[in-house]
């Protein structure tokens, strides 16, 4: 379980705002890349390419695993998902709804892989006083906390 579920009106927002991004791209219009964008907007995980390719052949859909790819990869420079990696080597794509495009934050179970996302103003306020010391000018930052989450340390 990673975040929230997105709202019906949310996931409608953001297949337009996909929409928008693939035809200013000059992209044709695919039904099979709706309906990779669609199964990425539904789904509340972190998912890799693998995952969602797995999904799209248990739905018994005929798209490729390329199309999933290439589909995960407008996603990302849409800004509606983002590439994360929680140190097992695999690339897993973020979904930017759940914070409202803020920036958030991730524990990661090393036991279960299970991922908690979080806000934090503190952290956020520190990341810009390291950058102010430094004469530093961010683009962007990210962190993850990685150790056990409570259901593994009670068992
Ligand atoms: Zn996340
Ligand atoms: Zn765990």
């Amino acid at each position: 379980m990673a975040s929230k579920e997105a709202s019906a009106d949310t996931i409608t927002e953001q297949r337009k705002m996909f929409e928008l991004f693939v035809r200013r791209r000059g992209l044709k219009r695919s039904s099979q890349r709706g309906a990779v964008v669609d199964l990425f907007l539904h789904n509340t995980d972190h998912v890799s390419c693998e995952d969602l390719y797995s999904i799209v052949r248990k739905r018994g859909l005929k798209i490729g695993y390329s199309t999933v790819y290439r589909t995960l990869k407008l996603l990302s420079a849409a800004n509606l998902a983002r590439e994360v990696n929680f140190g097992d080597g695999v690339t897993r794509f973020d979904h930017n709804y759940n914070f409202n495009f803020q920036n958030h934050y991730h524990l990661v179970c090393t036991t279960c892989g299970d991922t908690v996302e979080f806000t934090s103003k503190a952290i956020e306020k520190n990341q810009k006083d390291v950058a102010k010391k430094f004469g530093f000018s961010p683009q962007h930052h990210k962190l993850e906390i990685y150790g056990m989450c409570r259901a593994c340390r009670n068992a």
